[in-house]
This record gives structure tokens, sequence and C-alpha cells, in this order.
């Protein structure tokens, strides 16, 4: 390098290297620690919502051991109620700005000290981020203001409109320090809050500027995920609130240690919480800085109102929204969705076994009882267990990764908006049904699906599955305890994933990818190619839309996987696949969501799409170092969810096989209607299989918008095999009721088999 050109060259790197100071690196969200999760949860999870001064002893008898009054604080609670702290510190109804009389705050306090007295625990009823009189007047720019150049209200006009108060200004801090005060004077154990929440958009001035001082710019008048600034506004609001819930939780253990964070996190779970942007609520990581977060569970809500499927899948999900930590449920216990009345307690049993099968804590309701469902039956089915699910950690073999960009940002390929701001779909009993589309119609965001897709392919199979979402993927610690990841058509992946993903396959992990998957960034930012392109062997070049609803079949399309020879492969050499074959025919059908891909030097094609005029790879097999990769050129978990047919079950399962490379260390062999679910006690030395069997009677009679099929008995299921692998296991029961079952010698371990299913049962393997 002469002289002159190294001048220019260093002119040129210190030129570049000021254009780089001047511009601040772009934001990105990070993400919290998880906070630790020993709290008096260890002993005390058996909660019941419903409970006033007078009816404490008799929840208490019948098993409860945690108390809340009301779902929410609209009025004065058990131990709660709508309270803010007034202007010289004491507290004042939040709605009228009128001080809380003593008398009552004593009231509160003496039911709790009364609950204390009884060994059990209270949550407080919380109120929201309402503004309150004394605020409105002296401090108008705390309101949340919903539009661009939108003005605070009058004190007078708080008479009549609820407006919030907006939890990024000093109002945050706040309410913050009110809860604080509310822990000192009642004494709670933990808090209960309806209406927890972020919301989209804030234009007051505490936003406005914290969100030109972290990414230069003003907050997007657009409300459209479509555009690309919403986009990257949203995700900075959301990790903003994950932030402001880390500190409202902080401050309030700060008080006691062991306080239990247990707001309602999303509202109420009618799905609403998957629609998708721009009405997003809350964040994913938010739930890794809340103890035991609440969620409503019903049984009657879109895109399939029939089955236990959805319900199954949303207590496994909100397991990894908590980072294998249980999330606290109310099954609701309707009929007819949210009509109250009691359905029968084989129906009951189900859904509270649901919960607890898939790692998450069902609470009751008092009024959700009668003579054949007392509360004292429900919580005695939680007690019996209790033994078996403290502690527990699931087994770890598989994760499906749910992502917060892939579900908010993503959408439905042309109709990322399904469900603008404020349209959500409504029950038809509590709330008007304002869904614009047919019930049968109705959509989640595709990735929501295909992730449901794989669940029930994964459930069906009984294989372990446990879900991971964004801070996982950014963590290698997190996913090195996998043998393999699925991304059900995770679009929006950030760079930072990708690459915890690439050296996770390079050394020796398995992936297992569909679709769209990492197409874009995590701010649905769309990329050329796959970010993970290297790792599938496989390049994109657009998608075709095969899907259909009957009884509309516009456009379908076929498959060819090879019935002979060398075309055959593990993933697709299956009986359940063959079954699919008609004689003579060599084809397979396929409605759904597929991608053009192709197949880059030293990958594997398996199958193909059989159309004109070209004939696009089905499959793609990579082996980059040490791992193995699976990349399906369709939204198979989708197609899986939406218009299954049974080969693709098998085509997801063995899938995560091959790319797994070893099994899973305990399998179960059980009809299609058996959910099992793994977990570890002891630091592994025990081991828990859970086995929930659906099966209903009545044969889904019902038509599936209408009253799902509730179940009015019990079929019981015999011979159930469990084999475990390694000859470390000295016993095996099942529980409840302690039943020893025979270890039978195998090659490889040994193996039970329980005598009758009813309901749910574990079978515990002791080292
Ligand atoms: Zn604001």
């Amino acid at each position: 390098m002469t002289l002159h050109v190294l001048r220019a060259f260093c002119l040129a790197a210190m030129f570049a290297t000021a254009i780089a100071a001047a511009q601040p690196e772009a934001w990105r969200p990070s993400f919290p620690a998880t906070i630790d999760s020993h709290t008096w949860l260890d002993t005390h999870r058996r909660l019941c919502f419903g409970v006033d001064g007078t009816s404490l002893d008799e929840v208490i008898d019948a098993g409860s051991n945690v108390i809340c009054g009301g779902t929410n604080a609209a009025g004065i609670g058990f131990a709660g109620g709508p309270f803010i702290l007034g202007r010289e510190g004491e507290f004042v109804d939040i709605m009228t700005g009128v001080p809380i009389p003593a008398p009552t705050l004593a009231e509160l306090r003496s039911r709790v000290d009364a609950a204390h007295a009884r060994g059990v625990k209270v949550l407080g009823e919380v109120i929201r981020f309402n503004m309150t009189p004394w605020m409105q007047a002296e401090h108008p720019e705390w309101q949340e203001i919903n539009s661009p150049g939108g003005k605070p209200i009058t004190v007078e006009e708080l008479k009549d409109l609820h407006v919030l108060g907006c939890w990024n200004s000093p109002y945050g801090d706040w309410f913050i320090k009110s809860q604080v005060e509310l822990v000192k004077q009642l004494d709670w154990d933990g808090y209960n809050m309806d209406g927890f929440g972020c919301w989209a958009q804030c234009f007051c001035p505490s936003c406005t500027a914290a969100y030109t001082a972290d990414c230069g710019h003003a907050i997007p008048a657009v409300r459209d995920v479509n555009s690309a600034e919403y986009r990257h506004y949203l995700k900075w609001r959301l990790a903003r609130y994950t932030g402001f819930v880390a500190r409202w939780t902080a401050a309030l253990k700060a008080v006691k240690p062991d306080f239990v964070t247990a707001p309602w996190t999303t509202g109420p779970g009618r799905w609403w919480h998957w629609m998708g942007a721009p009405a997003a609520e809350g964040t994913d990581a938010m739930h890794r800085v809340l103890d035991a977060p609440f969620l409503e569970l019903l049984w009657d809500f879109p895109a399939d109102q029939g089955s236990n499927l959805l319900p199954a899948f949303t207590c496994r999900y909100y397991r990894g929204l908590c980072g294998d930590r249980p999330a606290w449920i109310l099954p609701y216990l309707c009929e007819q969705g949210q009509f109250n009345m009691q359905p029968p307690r084989a129906e009951c049993d189900l859904r509270e076994m649901t919960v607890l099968t898939n790692g998450c804590i069902p609470a009751q309701g008092r009024w959700q009882q009668n003579a054949d469902t007392p509360l004292a039956h429900l919580n005695a089915l939680v007690e019996e267990r209790e033994p078996f699910t403290r502690d527990a950690r699931s087994l770890k073999w598989a994760a499906m990764f749910v992502g917060e960009s892939s579900r908010l940002l993503y959408g439905l390929p042309g109709a990322r908006t399904e469900v603008p701001l404020g349209a959500w779909i409504g029950s038809g009993v509590d709330t008007p049904d304002i869904g614009k589309l047919e019930p049968g119609e109705r959509r989640m965001p595709a990735h929501m699906e295909s992730a449901v897709g794989v669940f029930r392919a994964m459930m069906e199979d009984h294989l372990p599955l446990d879900i991971v979402i964004e801070p996982d993927l950014e963590d290698p610690e997190t996913l090195q305890q996998y043998k393999v990841l699925i991304l059900p058509n995770a679009a929006c992946l950030s760079d930072k994933a990708t690459a915890t993903i690439r050296a996770f396959v390079k050394a020796g992990g398995g992936l297992v990818a569909m679709h769209e998957s990492s197409i874009c960034d995590e701010f649905g930012d769309r990329r050329e190619d796959f970010s993970l392109a290297d790792v599938f062997g496989a390049h994109h070049r657009g998608t075709e839309d095969f899907s259909a609803r009957w009884p509309n079949y516009p456009k379908w399309t076929e498959l060819y996987l090879g019935i002979a020879g060398r075309d055959l492969h593990p993933i697709s050499d299956d009986a359940v696949v063959r079954s699919n074959y008609r004689s003579g025919s060599d084809r397979l059908q396929y409605i759904g969501w597929m991608t053009n891909v192709d197949v880059a030097a030293g990958a594997t094609k398996l199958g193909r799409r059989l159309s004109a005029p070209v004939e696009w790879p089905f499959i793609v097999l990579n082996e980059p170092a040490a791992g193995r990769s699976v990349y399906v050129a369709a939204d198979l978990g989708q197609a899986y969810f939406l218009a299954p047919y049974q080969y693709q079950r098998r085509l997801i399962s063995n899938a995560v096989r091959w790319a797994a490379t070893t099994p899973p260390p305990v399998t179960v062999s059980a009809p299609l209607c058996v959910q099992a679910a793994f977990y570890t006690q002891a630091d592994g030395r025990r081991t828990v299989v859970h086995l929930l069997n659906e099966v209903n009677t009545s044969a889904n009679r019902a038509i599936p918008e209408n009253n799902p099929p509730q179940r009015e008995e019990t079929l019981p299921i015999a011979g159930i095999n469990v084999a475990v692998a390694g000859e470390a296991i000295t016993a095996a029961f099942a529980e409840p009721g302690h039943l020893s079952l025979p270890l039978t010698k195998t090659p490889g371990g040994f193996v039970v088999t329980l005598p009758r299913l009813d309901t749910h049962a574990m079978i515990v393997f002791e080292e």
C-alpha cells in the first residue's frame, strides 16, 4: 500500500467512524431477567375468587388457601378496591376523589388479619390506571393521550369520562407508590388487577419525549401494522411496558420479598391477546417479571369452538410465557360460553385437569360450584396432585418458539389488520359480538395457527413439547437445554435470535422450520431472503396460496413424497402417511400456504409439489456442522390446524424426531385422545408424566359454534404404556392414589402399564 493510498484509506476510515458516531445505534428490544420464582406460591396455590367477609371460613373449610374478592376492583372487595393515594398521602376513591373512610380501611385490614390467622394468603384487588380528580387538576399532562395533538380533559369532564393515566409518565410512579402503601397498610400477600396492559399509542409529553430520546423520531400517527414506522414504535412501546412492570414488581418485593404479583395479563382470555396488532395489550416478556400471571380460560371461542385443543394450547403457551413457571388460570365452568349454569362434573374435572396437565395452576370462583361439583371437590383435585406439581420443571426435549413479533406484526398474509383497534370479538353474552366474520371463518394470526397445529401433532403423538418466547431465543443457555427447536412459521426473528439458532444447530441441535420462518426481523421488516437460509439450505423465492375453507376450494395442490425405494426417508416412511395413499396413487393432497424455495448446494430435497411449470421442493434437509435442519416449504402447522390430513401429523412429529437425533427419554403409547405432558422434580431424579383423557362420550354431536359438547361421564381407557429409558428407575406409581406399577425391563429401560385412566393421572418414576 503506497503512502498516498494509505492516507486516503485512513481518511475514509475516519470519515466512516465519524458518520457512525453521529448516528446512534438503532433501538432494539432487550429483555429483563426472569424473577426468582420462590415465594409462598410454593406452599399456597389453591385460590378462590368471589370471597367476602362472610364466606371466608366457608372457602377455607373447602380447602382454599389463597383468597381474593372480586375479579376486578370496581367496588370495595375483600381486601382492596378502587384506591389511589391522594395528594396528602391519604387513600381516595380513584373515580370520585373522595377519601376512603378509616373504618372501611380498618374493615379490609381486619379481613386480611382474619385470613392470616387461619393460615391463608390474600391477594388485594387493584384498580386499573384511572385518572383521579386531584391529579386531573394538578397534573393533566399525566393523562394518556390517544391521538396526536389530543388535549387532556378537565376535572369537570372526568366525572363522566373515565380516562386513564399514562403509566409511562409520573402517573406510573405515583401508581406504584400507591400500591406500595396499600401493601404496607393492608398487609396483602399479593395483588390481582383487571385492566392491566399497555395499549398501543399514547402521545402524552412523557411518551413523546421518551420515544424521541430512544429512537430519534416522533410517535407515528398511523395505527397500522403495514407501516414500518408503526411496527418499530409498537415494539418500543411493548418493551417500555415490560420495564415498567419490572419496576412495579421490584417496588412491591422491596416491601415483602415473597409478595406475589398476579394481575390478569390478557383481557380477557378470549383469544383477543392473539389477534395481532395494532391492538396490542401487553407484552410476552412482562410475564417473566410477574410471579403468577392470571388468565381467564374459555372453551367456546373462535377459531375452534368445539374442542379442548385451544384451551390446552393456551395453558402450555402461558407456561412458556412464564419461563417454565406456572400461570394461574381460572377455567370458566360455564355453559354456552359464558352463561352461568354449572356444567356436569365430568366436564368441570376435564377443564381443571387441562390447566394442570399443561403446567398451570387452576384457580376457582366461589360461584362456579353446586352440590355435584362443590368447591371442596375442585380443591381436592388440585391438592392431591400438589406433591407432584410443586417445583416441577418441564422435561427438556423439544421447544416450539411462539413469538410476540410473529404474532403481532406478521399476521395473515395480505390481511395484517384483521381486528382493528377496539373492534374485538365479544362473547355475545356479556359483550356484543362485533367480529365481522362468521364464526367458522374467524382466524388467529398465521403464526399462532401454525403453532396450534404443531402443538396438536406433538400432543397426538405424545411427544414432550415446551413453548419458548423471544427472550429465550436470544439466550444460548436456554436453547442448549433442548434437542430440537421448532419454528412454526416464525416469520419475525431478530438477528440475535437467528445467530443463536445458527450456533445451536452447528453445535448439534435440531431445527424444524416452516414456511416464512426468519423472513422478517423482529420489527416485521422483510428481508431479501431467510435470515436462516444457510441453516435451512433453502432460499426464499415467494409464497403461494392453496388455502381453502369449506365449501370453496379455488386452488389446491398435490405432493409427491415417495412411496418406495430411494425416495423414502424416515420422515415420510410411516404407516400413517401410507394410509393416506389411494391404491395405485403416489400423491398426497395439501390445502394451505406453501413457499417457493431454491435448494442450496449441499442440502437435500425431500418431496416436491406437483405443480407446473415448476415443481418446487416440499422439504429441504440440511446438516450444517453437527446439527440437523428440516425446512418445510409450506405452513404445515397451520394446515394441520385448519385443513388437516393425517399424514401431516406424522410429517411434523417425524421431522422433529429426525432433527432431534435422540429420542425423548419417556414415551407414551396411548390413543390420540390422551394428552401427555412431561415434568421432572428433585433435579431430575423424579419424572412425572401427566395423562389426560379427553374422550367425550357425547360424540361431538352438538354443533361446535353453539354449545361445545359438554362431558357428562368419563370413558376410562385401559392399558396405557409408558416407557422410560435408562437403568436408574427403581419404582413407579400412579398418582393420586399411590398405586404401585410393576416395572418391566426392556432393552433400553423399563415400561409400566396404567390399568385404567379416568380423567387424569400421573405416572411417577422414582430413581
Ligand atoms: Zn404517555
